[in-house]
């Protein structure tokens, strides 16, 4: 794709699900990518995929809540490739269900910490790298949760659209500077989060794929080929969007 080749990457939350997808297309592109995340096997475990297939990674143990670790992170970058030319700031979890009356403190915490002061990290931490350089394209990884409602998951819906603002202000801060910042808005992706949810709630998936007009679950590779785009030079003139991936479930 138009410009990610020779590129550097960060995905955080590179060690699962939509992370591991886009570490491994940002690869396949030619981007080296250093994978974050605080789940150690599985961030190793997307870096030897990516190296088996040909490409370049770099894993860090990094937890997003902690502004020096995702610092850290970025600096491997920058020192182990010259430099900073995309993130994906995606590491998520999706909290406890539970009506906002009954809603714990811990777990709205927890949810804000690592949703959404985890992308204001990456976004501190990594807009200066990006400058360095002449500027950059990030993406932050919001949800359909950061347009709707979702009965349920307060502290989550809160934290998604929290990351479409730092999304759509970071853009107006950074455009003249050349650095573009968009977030992609997954449905309901087959990933080990939605194989959490579904073991919880059998029946909410048959729900939700009905509620989709393409009448089926997304792929994280789904989310990867639009953050892809985001950050090629095919998307050159697109900051602030909050672009959707949902098979539709969000129109009707
Ligand atoms: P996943 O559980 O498969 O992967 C999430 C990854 O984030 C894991 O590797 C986990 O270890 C890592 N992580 C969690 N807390 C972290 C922390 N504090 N620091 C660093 N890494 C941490 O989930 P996924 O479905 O791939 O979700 C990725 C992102 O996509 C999340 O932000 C999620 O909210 C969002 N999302 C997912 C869906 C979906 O349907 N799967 C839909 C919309 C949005």
């Amino acid at each position: 794709m138009n410009g990610l080749n020779d590129g550097v990457a960060i995905v955080t939350g590179g060690g699962s699900g939509i992370g591991r997808a886009t570490a491994a297309r940002f690869a396949t592109e030619g981007t080296s990518v250093v994978v974050a995340d605080v789940d150690v096997e599985g961030g190793e475990e997307t870096v030897s995929r990516i190296e088996a297939d040909g490409g370049e990674a770099t894993f860090v143990e990094c937890d997003v809540t902690d502004g020096d670790e995702v610092a850290a992170a970025v600096e491997t970058a920058v020192d182990s490739y010259g430099g900073l030319d995309f993130a994906f700031n995606n590491a998520g979890i999706e909290g406890e269900s539970a009506p906002s009356s009954e809603q714990s403190l811990s777990n709205w915490n927890r949810v804000i910490e690592i949703n959404l002061s985890g992308v204001f990290h990456g976004l501190r931490e990594e807009i200066p790298a990006m400058l360095e350089d002449g500027g950059g394209a990030i993406v932050n990884t919001a949800s359909i949760a950061g347009i709707l409602g979702f009965p349920n998951l307060t502290p989550y819906v809160a934290s998604k659209h929290g990351v479409v603002g730092l999304t759509k202000t970071a853009a107006i801060e950074f455009g003249a500077e050349d650095l573009r910042v968009n977030a992609v808005c997954p449905g309901v992706i087959e990933t080990p989060m939605v194989e959490r949810s579904q073991e919880e709630n059998p029946e909410s998936m048959e729900q939700t794929i009905a509620a989709t007009p393409m009448d089926r679950l997304g792929q994280p590779e789904e989310i990867a080929g639009a953050v892809a785009w985001l950050c090629s030079d095919d998307a050159s003139f697109v900051t602030g969007e909050s672009l959707v991936v949902d098979g539709g479930f969000s129109v009707q």
